[in-house]
């Protein structure tokens, strides 16, 4: 296809359109062709003024990723360059916009003279959420625009808003519901449009006082947020530079975008990123492997996961059979999906008619006999193997051939369940993580059996459901909480040698963790992981781990639910206090270990903890559970609340260096408290710290 689609001369407009699926990205060949287009309009006297505009119903999602990091994406004309041709052009340009216009394609949009746009059309600066500023003049434009607080707010945020919210504003001179190019092309043939002198943003003087009250108070706020990022503090200071001289602007912009290219949370989300797109690349699925159909679901288990898969599902427009063992569980999962909605309504997230919508699209039933149809069943029954086998096998029953039958088990055999039917190759692991409507992380589980296309309708699901999907072997607690386990086994330990829950969850938290492993644990549930433990201790006699927590939920202690765990929440859920019957709990269980406790400052919690990750996330890449590192920084990132600017576990590994967290591991091995064995590198990580190489150079 050319990167120009469309050059055609209406009523004296030049209509120039470029195309570059799926999002018009302004790739070098986008670039230099419309450069010519632009030039070709110039010299045509019969062109009295020009439209532009991106292909296939939206103006641009910014620059294509896929140069990200290519001579390509540098090479002449830039999109710097460009945007000067259009700024300077002697005939007026109008920018026609539907769809998204986000990032650089808002850059090229804000250096024509006018801007045309529907109502809905996404206007957007995201590069803050690479860790970068807007690098082609969009830290000048923006506010000359629309005003220093909206730009700051755009820019500091990240968050595309519609078109129709700037009306009014320098920034949309005409709004239309209808066809934008049919509208962009009368507005460009109309007087309204000057010919002499051209708006052009960068002529449009901002008042420099109040333009540095507001970034004053914007750069005030983002230095109290812990950590203190560094893109949107220089975003700021960039969006400032707009009350002087346009080019000393421009050069400030360029000099934070080049500093901020280079830093290293940057480089941790931008490593981010790519990792999410990485993820739906798996062994054994090609863009030609057939997708089975996917109009109707089941879910099975109408609990606080089956609920909110319903949600999911409905959210996307898919019908929902959910299927209870009783008439009451059934009508308190019924309550439980109208809550989420109701709450959504309330918050003025979606409307009343919307919500009534998805949850007509519920077939609430007792019988298995209803939902033979259906091409896709989750599963999300207790966490029993015997209750798994029921369900299974009553599935196997029902079901019409070709449907998918996929369990939510956190933690059991994915095989030996897909061996209760007689299709195996059809049976997999949905794995969705609480709040299931909310959390972007799906991990699919790949039996030993599941089919290809299996695997990729799975991968497809995600997609539909707006999540990140990733694949994970079979093991106990794949690929998110085998790690997990580890984790949470050296958070116990180190209450037992001395720390506080909260010390521990303070320098998590400040390490960048969404909440510290004890609050974690409070709001999940304490019997849970017990009955995990209990399974697990049968299962292996060698298996260690505190029996804290045993003693924990022995008090009746369960987390929030029970009003109490590991802290007392007599403020509510947000405020964890210090319980003193879990301090008296802790003492007497030194005691009995004969543990004299000591003192353990934050660095010795944040990398054991973290080291406990990045090793077991080594030992599950020798064991080929995850394909790649970056498919396990995935998974804490969008499932665990990793910090996103630290890049996953295994990056920040990679980056504090191998070597270094080798010989902090054969430090930790050197207190054996707990478990002897807990601290013995995994030999992939041992190997590559040798070499000096990384888990991302080796995947
Ligand atoms: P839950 O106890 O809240 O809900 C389970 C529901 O299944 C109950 O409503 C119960 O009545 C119903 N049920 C039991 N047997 C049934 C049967 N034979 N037919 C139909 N319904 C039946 O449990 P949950 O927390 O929603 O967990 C469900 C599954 O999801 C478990 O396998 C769990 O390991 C997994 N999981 C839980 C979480 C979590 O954070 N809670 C996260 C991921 C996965």
């Amino acid at each position: 296809m050319q990167a120009v689609s469309e050059y055609r001369v209406d009523r004296s407009v030049a209509v120039i359109a470029f195309a570059n699926p799926p999002v018009n990205g302004l790739a070098h060949a986008v670039r230099a062709e419309l450069a010519g287009a632009l030039e070709r309009a110039r010299t045509d006297p019969g062109v009295r003024a020009v439209v532009l505009t991106g292909a296939g119903g939206l103006f641009s999602g910014g620059a294509d990723i896929r140069e990200f990091g290519t001579p390509a994406s540098t090479a002449e004309p830039t999109l710097r360059q460009l945007i000067e041709q259009v700024e300077t052009a002697t005939k007026p340009v109008v920018a026609a916009i539907a769809g998204i216009c986000l990032g650089g394609g808002l850059e090229l949009a804000m250096a024509a003279h006018y801007r045309v746009a529907s109502g809905n059309a996404m206007l957007g600066l995201p590069e803050v959420k690479l860790g970068l500023l807007p690098g082609a003049g969009g830290t000048q434009r923006l506010p000359r625009l629309v005003g220093a607080e909206r730009a700051i707010e755009m820019i500091v945020g990240g968050e595309p808003v519609p078109a129709a919210g700037f009306a009014g504003t320098a920034l949309i001179d005409s709004m239309t519901d209808g066809d934008v190019l049919a509208a962009a092309v009368s507005f460009a043939s109309s007087s309204e449009v000057a010919t002499t002198p051209l708006p052009r943003a960068r002529d449009i003087a901002l008042d420099p006082r109040s333009l540095a009250a507001s970034c004053e108070a914007a750069r005030t706020k983002l230095s109290a947020m812990r950590p203190p990022l560094p893109a949107p503090l220089r975003a700021v200071d960039a969006i400032r530079a707009a009350g002087g001289p346009f080019e000393e602007g421009l050069a400030v912009e360029r000099r934070a975008f080049l500093e901020l290219m280079e830093s290293p949370e940057s480089k941790a989300l931008r490593h981010a990123f790519f990792a999410e797109r990485a993820a739906g690349k798996v062994d054994g699925v090609t863009p030609s492997t057939p997708v089975r159909p996917l109009d109707q679901a089941t879910v099975i288990g109408a609990g606080t996961m089956g609920a909110g898969i319903a949600v999911s599902l409905l959210d996307a427009g898919m019908p929902v059979w959910l299927v209870e063992a009783e008439p009451a569980a059934l009508d308190r999962g019924l309550a439980r999906i109208a809550g989420i909605y109701d709450a959504q309504v309330k918050k003025g997230k979606l409307t009343a008619a919307e919500r009534d919508r998805r949850i007509a699209l519920l077939r609430p039933t007792l019988s298995y006999d209803d939902i033979g149809q259906a091409d896709l069943v989750i599963e999300a029954v207790f966490e029993s193997l015997d209750v798994k086998r029921q369900v299974f096998t009553a599935l196997d029953r029902v079901m019409k051939p070709g449907a998918i039958l996929a369990t939510n088990t956190s933690t059991l055999d994915v095989n030996a369940i897909a061996g209760f039917t007689r299709r195996p190759s059809d049976v997999l692991g949905l794995h969705f993580f609480s709040p299931a409507n909310v959390m972007r992380l799906l991990e699919v589980v790949r039996g030993r059996a599941t089919a290809p296309d299996v695997l990729a309708t799975a991968l497809r699901l995600g997609r539909t459901l707006r999540k990140v999907a990733v694949v994970s072997g079979v093991c106990d607690g794949f690929i998110g909480n085998r790690m997990l386990e580890a984790y949470t086994k050296q958070a116990w330990y180190l209450v037992e040698e001395g720390a506080t829950p909260r010390q521990v969850d303070q320098a998590m938290e400040s390490f960048g963790m969404a909440m510290g492993p004890f609050r974690v644990g409070d709001l999940v549930g304490h019997d849970v992981s017990l009955a995990i433990r209990q399974r697990r201790r049968a299962e292996r006699p060698d298996y260690l781990v505190s029996t804290l927590p045993d003693e924990l939920c022995r008090l009746g202690r369960l987390g929030q639910k029970s009003g109490g765990g590991w802290y007392d929440y007599p403020d509510g859920p947000r405020d964890p206090v210090a319980s003193p019957e879990v301090e008296r709990l802790v003492t007497s269980h030194r005691a009995s270990l004969g543990v004299t406790p000591r003192r353990i400052d934050a660095d010795e919690i944040v990398d054991r903890l973290v080291y406990a990750l990045v090793n077991e996330g080594a030992r599950i890449l020798e064991d080929g559970i995850a394909a790649r590192s970056g498919d396990i920084d995935v998974v804490y990132l969008t499932g665990y609340g990793f910090p996103r600017v630290r890049g996953g576990p295994m990056y920040y590994a990679d980056q504090v260096g191998l070597g270094h967290v080798v010989r902090r591991v054969r430090e930790f091995a050197r207190n054996p408290h707990g478990d002897p064995g807990f601290w013995t590198p995994a030999p992939l990580l041992a190997s590559l710290a040798e070499a000096n190489a990384t888990f991302a150079f080796q995947s």
